[in-house]
C-alpha cells in the first residue's frame, strides 16, 4: 500500500464528501513499467486539476451536453492521475452522474502521450465502448490541448479472414460449405466486402451473418499465416492491429484483455493481441471476476467439442477440413470419429456423476464445478 501524501489525503477527503470511494491497492503489475519521466509526478495531477476546474477547458466545451462542475469528478480524475504518475493501482467506486469516463480519460490521454505508449481501457459492454469512442473522445479532442489517437480493439474472430473466405467461396467450397444456403451466404458476404470500404468486421456488415458461416470465414489465431499470407497487406485484422500499435488510447473489452493477458503471462509474445501498454483502466469492473474465470480457467462443453470435431471431419454428413485424399488424412478422419465416440462417453459419465451426487437424483439445473472427493459445488 502506498502511503498517502498530502495531496492523496485531500483527494480522499473530497471523494468521501462526494460519495466516491477509492482505494489504493498496491503497486501496478511488474510488466507495466514505471513511468520514465519524473516530471509526470507533478505535471499529470496538475494538468488534470486544471482541466476540471470550474473555469477550466471543460467549461468551454462546445457541446449540447452542458458542462457542470463536479468536485467528485475532479477528485476522481486527480486520484487517477496520481495513480498513473506513481505507477500504483487504484480502485474507484462512484455513482452515476459523477462523470467517471472523463475523469479517467483526461489523465489517461496525457499519460499515454507523455509516455509514448498506449493506455488500454477495458469495458464489458459495446454501449460503453461506443460512448467512449463516438461521444466522449470526440468532445475531449476539442478542448484537451494535445493530439492523440484512439482505436477500438476487437477480438480476431470479429474480422473476416480473406484467405479463408476466398478458399471457402472458391476452390474448396465442398469442404467449407457442403450445403447450398451456407455457400450463398458466404458469397453474399464476399460481394458486400468487395463493394464497400469498411473495417471487415462482423459489426460493419449491415445484414445478420449466420454464426456457422461466420465461424468458417473469420480470422482464427491457429489458422492465420500472418506476414506469410498473400492477403496480409489487405488483411482487415492486421490493419486493425497496426492502428492499435499507433494509438494512444485503446478501447478494448474484458474478453480481449484477458485473452491477451493469458498469452502475455504464458510468454507467447508472438500471439499477443494488444501492443505493450503503459497502463490499464478497467470500467464496468463488476464482471471482471467472471471474465477472468472464463479466460484464465479451463472450460469445455459437449456442443463446443463436437462442433470442433465436425469442423475437422463430419463422419455423418460429410465435409470438414480433413476431407482431402491421402493416407494421413484417412487416419486422422478415423481418429476424429473415434474421439467423437469417446467424448460422448465422457460427457455421459460426467452427467451421470452429477445425477448420482445430487440429492434430488436429477441433473442439477445450475452450473456446477466438480471438486476432488467432495462431489460438486453449485456456482
Ligand atoms: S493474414 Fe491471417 S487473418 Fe489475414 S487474411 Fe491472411 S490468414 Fe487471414
Amino acid at each position: 500500500m502506498i502511503k498517502p501524501v498530502e495531496d492523496d489525503t485531500i483527494a480522499a477527503a473530497a471523494m468521501r464528501d462526494a460519495a466516491v470511494t477509492y482505494e489504493e491497492i498496491g503497486d501496478a503489475e511488474a510488466h507495466i513499467a514505471a513511468p520514465a519521466d519524473p516530471a509526470l509526478h507533478r505535471e499529470l495531477p496538475e494538468n488534470t486539476r486544471a482541466f476540471f476546474r470550474a473555469d477550466g477547458p471543460l467549461s468551454r466545451l462546445d457541446s449540447a451536453r452542458k458542462y457542470e462542475y463536479r468536485p467528485q469528478q475532479e477528485a476522481m480524475a486527480e486520484a487517477a492521475a496520481m495513480a498513473l504518475a506513481e505507477n500504483h493501482n487504484l480502485c474507484v467506486e462512484a455513482p452515476t452522474g459523477v462523470g467517471k469516463s472523463f475523469a479517467y480519460l483526461v489523465p489517461a490521454i496525457h499519460f499515454a502521450v507523455k509516455e509514448s505508449r498506449p493506455v488500454v481501457i477495458s469495458t464489458e459492454t459495446i454501449n460503453l465502448q461506443e460512448q467512449l469512442l463516438d461521444k466522449d473522445i470526440p468532445l475531449l479532442r476539442q478542448v484537451i490541448g494535445v493530439e492523440f489517437k484512439a482505436a477500438l480493439a476487437k477480438g480476431r474472430s470479429n474480422y473476416v479472414c480473406l484467405r479463408r473466405l476466398y478458399m471457402a467461396v472458391g476452390e474448396r467450397q465442398a469442404e467449407f460449405f457442403p450445403d447450398g444456403p451456407a455457400l450463398a451466404e458466404a458469397k453474399r458476404i464476399t460481394r458486400w466486402l468487395e463493394g464497400h470500404p469498411g473495417d471487415g468486421s462482423k459489426a460493419d456488415i449491415p445484414f445478420n451473418c449466420d454464426g456457422g458461416v461466420w465461424a468458417n470465414i473469420c480470422c482464427e489465431g491457429g489458422n492465420c499465416r500472418g506476414p506469410k499470407c498473400s492477403f496480409f497487406r489487405q488483411c482487415y485484422y492486421w490493419k486493425a492491429r497496426r492502428s492499435w500499435d499507433q494509438a494512444d488510447i485503446i478501447i478494448s473489452n474484458h474478453a480481449l484483455f484477458f485473452a491477451d493477458h493469458k498469452m502475455k503471462i504464458a510468454g507467447e509474445v508472438e500471439n499477443t493481441l494488444l501492443p505493450p501498454y503503459a497502463a490499464l483502466i478497467v470500467d464496468e469492473a463488476h464482471t471482471l471476476e467472471d471474465n477472468a474465470a472464463e479466460h484464465l480457467g479451463l472450460r469445455i462443453t459437449q456442443t463446443g467439442f463436437h462442433y470442433f470435431l465436425r469442423r475437422l471431419f463430419n463422419s455423418k454428413g460429410g465435409g470438414g477440413l480433413l476431407l482431402r485424399a491421402g493416407k494421413e488424412t484417412l487416419e486422422l478422419r478415423e481418429t476424429v470419429a473415434e474421439l467423437e465416440g469417446l467424448s460422448q462417453t465422457f460427457f455421459a459419465m460426467v452427467e451421470q456423476l452429477l445425477i448420482d451426487r445430487n440429492e434430488s437424483g436429477k441433473l442439477p439445473k445450475k452450473q456446477c464445478k466438480l471438486t476432488g472427493g467432495r462431489g460438486f459445488e453449485s456456482l
